[in-house]
């Protein structure tokens, strides 16, 4: 008697059996039974290339190495979770800082087929400077953002952390330097540290302020001077409760808003303030 599959009527055939009543198409289609993760986030070092895997940074004899491993960090996700079938080989498609690989599967089903299955993974690449490649870095800096809050807030720091080493400029970095007011970011050209002010100026939500110096101001042989560009940046994170002085009063913060802050008086007065008049009337 011939057999059918239930879902699409297709007749059994000697390389399409019949598998709890279903065709392969229509069993890979109904039962899902290989688990592929849709992304994948990939951390490595701009410098060296290590690769933290599971919480270690591993590093890399090769550009060949390096690939290799990425694609066992994508298949080594993959689960089968049936019975029915058996993941015969993997190939992964992929290139450098591209968003996604192309995995294929060849399976066996119930013995009896084999497919090949095409799935599509997307890569998050995310730069991070290995804790080697920090150490190594030392020597010269020629300019330090000093990153400094009104509330030191522990996930906010990482937050920015996380920001700038991800970004192209994490590679002009030389050095962060955590302290109990923020942390200072050491690099070698005021241009690029003027940059990373920029892009968190623009990336964090919380208004800001910056103050531009210039220190350890020595001259050189040809007797032009030249010195290290401070740049400190002030998230101004206030919070309900904070007690500031602006414009040389004393206030509680009332409410933060998005646009203005309300505060009040030690006579209970509310006064309404813009944010970026509050920010600049703040008492350093
Ligand atoms: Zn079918
Ligand atoms: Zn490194």
């Amino acid at each position: 008697m011939v057999r059918f599959c239930a879902r699409c009527g297709v007749e059994e055939a000697q390389d399409r059996p019949i598998i709890n009543g279903l065709c392969p198409q229509c069993y890979i289609e109904t039962k899902s039974p290989i688990y592929m993760p849709n992304d994948i986030e990939v951390v490595y070092c701009p410098r060296c290339y290590s690769l933290k895997i599971r919480g270690r940074w591993i590093p890399v004899s090769s550009y060949e190495d390096f690939m290799e491993r990425v694609s066992t960090l994508i298949t080594s996700n993959i689960k089968c979770r049936d019975g029915n079938v058996k993941i015969l080989s993997v190939k992964t498609k992929l290139e450098f800082e591209e968003p996604k690989a192309v995995v294929t599967l060849t399976i066996s089903l119930a013995q009896k087929a084999v497919s090949v299955l095409d799935y599509v993974v997307r890569i998050k690449w995310r730069r991070s400077l290995c804790p080697t490649c920090f150490r190594r870095a030392g020597g010269t800096f020629s300019a330090v953002i000093q990153v400094r809050f009104f509330n030191y807030d522990i996930r906010l720091v990482n937050k920015i952390k996380d920001l700038v080493l991800s970004r192209e400029f994490a590679n002009d970095i030389i050095e962060i330097e955590d302290n109990k007011w923020g942390f200072d970011i050491k690099v070698n050209s005021p241009f690029v540290a003027k940059r990373i002010v920029d892009v968190l100026r623009r990336s964090i939500k919380i208004p800001s302020r910056v103050v531009e110096s210039v220190g350890d101001i020595r001259r050189r042989r040809d007797g032009k001077r030249y010195g290290k560009l401070y740049l400190s940046l002030r998230f101004i994170n206030v919070k309900q409760g904070d007690y500031v002085v602006y414009r040389g009063r004393a206030y509680t913060v009332s409410v933060v808003g998005e646009k203005e802050v309300i505060l009040r008086d030690s006579d209970g007065r509310k006064v309404k303030v813009k944010i970026s008049e509050f920010v600049g009337g703040l008492k350093r």
